[in-house]
């Protein structure tokens, strides 16, 4: 799918408003968090709009897999190799607000469980 004009990922990734990149390939772009939950927040988006993982999952170029190597990628650099956090909010129970999938890489602390 193309470019979603009202969409605010979507214009994070044409440039049009700016935001922390800290990785970007082809196909995503790895910018902070502007509400940071752990000491590494970052969110790791496609390139091309997709509401959520299921709808990328399953269009014809598989990006999951690339949104879970830049995080790969990012934490690395970040120095989180104790580990870290990824998660995909679905909907609106799953505490989704932005209908752009984006995987949230966080880390830097130890991670609770149950989460909220
Ligand atoms: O999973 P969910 O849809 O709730 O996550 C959206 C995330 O996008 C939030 O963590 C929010 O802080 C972040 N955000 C951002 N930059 C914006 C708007 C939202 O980093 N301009």
């Amino acid at each position: 799918m193309t470019a979603v004009s009202d969409c605010l990922f979507c214009k994070i990734v044409a440039e049009e408003i700016p935001a922390d990149v800290v990785a970007a390939d082809e196909h995503t772009v790895a910018f902070r968090d502007i509400s940071p939950q752990a000491p590494t927040h970052v969110l790791v988006i496609p390139r091309e709009h997709h509401v959520d993982a299921a709808s990328l999952a399953s269009s014809t170029d598989g990006g999951v897999d690339a949104l879970v190597r830049t995080a790969k990628r990012v934490a690395e650099a970040e120095g989180l190799g104790n580990g870290y956090r990824l998660v995909f909010n679905t909907g609106q129970d799953g505490g989704q607000t932005v209908f752009h999938v984006h995987l949230h890489l966080l880390g830097g602390r130890p991670m609770a469980w149950p989460p909220g």
